[in-house]
């Protein structure tokens, strides 16, 4: 770029002072991000992805701002409670009961299907997949640092007490003994929001998963987990922390909680004793009936977006429609609409894929290139963003170098693979569908014939034939799609 614009500030939001801040990273030049994982007892939803989704655009964001990204993901294959008030089963040890298998192979199964539904969604490995069961014995020194002053033991294991901390609670601003996951559900804790740092294994019972301890044997709780994986990864304080917002309520005040004591109990008005400079969450993914849970047994999987003949990415691209802090609101129809969408992208950039790319000096590419960092630079605009990767796909009479070197940087941000997607990548087969793809074009073709020679009847014939089959004809198509397989 000749006169290159000043690159836009970056501001995110920071849900601890629930206000945007500048991104000032601790260590000049870096990105320390850390994200909470999935627990690998079952599936993840398409919500649980767009917790994904949202960090992977993060991460490439900071990428694209220049700086050196250091990713971390966890995997939560032991300590997480059926009940966020530390009550229940382990997720983990329950699922192996109830198929049958050892609780590690629970975990092993579903770690490969969630990294598979990452890799269909374009989000990019972090630099390192940090596995809670890796990290025990660093959660047991973590937790012998602060036991005296911060924790008590009970019969069933040793409990933090919120009250020994500053501000507890800060982040999720409103919490009450009455709030979400406070009941008392546990014999002998001081306070209700008080929570397990570490929990016996009660007498006389075993579990698949479990350690020696100063506090006898049993499994670390779930938010110590987060607190040392982070620590052990990235040092303390670290950059940004990430996870859905029903982690604002309760996982992440626990983590704050621990993270003040070990680091010397400073008050929360200085974010740093949080542990992290800056807490991102990303809002749910809803459909009709409300927030999507695991707990009514059927839910959505990407698995089956795929199966009903959506591109993975048309989830992407849907997500990247709305703003990661608003409720996105799932349905087909939408989904359709994205697809589409993502279609006529990718046709509009295939005019340039074969180029070779070069600098970018054209003064309309330029400025949707600035406009583009400015979006994104402002809390991750990428609605915005998403409009401006359009215009330049879009864009007529222009160097093809330029322009394909443009779309590259914006597609490098956003995931979609715009440049190397294929229309057959587009062009899922449902997994109801029953006619074969050459069948199609075979009857097609001889549709066309019958239409070139004035036989109507032999034309809708051939039309009625492929509709029964679940094939839509698109005569027309400004896309070029001349059918679509429905499924059912
Ligand atoms: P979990 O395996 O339950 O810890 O969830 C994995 C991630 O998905 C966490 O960051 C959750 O906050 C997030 N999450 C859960 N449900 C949704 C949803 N419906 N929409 C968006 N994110 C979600
Ligand atoms: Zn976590």
């Amino acid at each position: 770029m000749t006169d290159a614009p000043a690159p836009a500030p970056l501001r995110l939001f920071n849900s601890l002072t629930r206000s945007l801040e500048p991104f000032q990273p601790v260590h000049p030049g870096e990105a320390r991000v850390y994200s909470c994982g999935p627990t690998v007892y079952n599936y993840q939803h398409i919500g649980n992805m767009r917790a994904y989704v949202f960090a992977d655009t993060l991460g490439r964001t900071l990428s694209f701002k220049g700086y050196a990204l250091r990713h971390i993901i966890n995997i939560t294959d032991v300590g997480h409670l059926t009940s966020d008030a530390d009550a229940g089963d382990d997720k983990m040890e329950k699922a192996a009961a109830q198929q049958g298998k050892t609780a590690w192979d629970i975990a092993a199964f579903y770690t490969a299907e969630f990294k598979r539904d990452l890799d269909w969604l374009n989000v990019r490995d972090p630099a390192k997949w940090t596995v809670a069961t890796d990290y025990v014995p660093r959660m047991i020194e973590f937790a012998k640092r602060i036991a005296d002053t911060h924790c008590y033991e009970l019969d069933s294991g040793l409990y933090f007490d919120v009250s020994t901390v500053a501000d507890y609670g800060r982040l999720a601003r409103a919490v009450t003994d009455e709030g979400e996951g406070r009941i008392e559900e546990v014999d002998g804790k001081r306070h209700s929001a008080d929570f397990a740092i570490w929990r016996k294994t009660p007498a006389g019972e075993t579990r698949q998963m479990e350690w020696d301890s100063p506090w006898g044997r049993g499994a670390p709780g779930w938010h110590l987990e987060c607190s040392v994986m982070g620590e052990a990864e990235l040092g303390m304080p670290f950059d940004i922390h990430t996870g859905g917002i029903d982690h604002r309520e309760i996982h992440h005040p626990n983590e704050i909680a621990q993270n003040q004591a070990y680091r010397g109990c400073g008050s929360l008005d200085c974010a740093e004793h949080s542990g992290a400079r800056l807490w991102m969450h990303n809002n749910f993914l809803i459909d009709r009936g409300g927030k999507m849970s695991k707990s009514t047994g059927e839910f959505l999987r990407l698995q089956l977006l795929v199966d009903r003949g959506y591109s993975p990415l048309a989830y992407r691209l849907m997500c990247l429609q709305a703003h990661y802090r608003s409720e996105l609101e799932f349905s087909w129809e939408g989904l359709g609409a994205a697809l589409t969408r993502l279609k006529r992208l990718v046709m509009a950039a295939a005019t340039v894929r074969e180029t070779e790319g070069t600098a970018v000096t054209d003064r309309r590419l330029a400025d949707l290139l600035e406009k583009f960092d400015a979006a994104m630079s402002d809390d991750l605009g990428t609605a915005v963003a998403l409009t401006l990767l359009e215009e330049a796909a879009a864009m007529k009479k222009v160097d093809a170098g330029q322009k394909r070197a443009t779309l590259a940087a914006m597609d490098a941000v956003l995931g979609l693979g715009v440049l190397t997607l294929e229309r057959t990548d587009l062009r899922i087969r449902p997994k109801s569908a029953t006619i074969a793809e050459d069948e199609i074009e075979a009857a097609l073709a001889r549709r066309k014939e019958a239409r070139a020679a004035k036989d109507f009847a032999a034309s809708d014939a051939l039309r009625d034939e492929l509709i029964a089959a679940g094939v839509e004809v698109m005569d027309g198509d400004p896309l070029g799609w001349d059918w679509r397989l429905e499924a059912n």
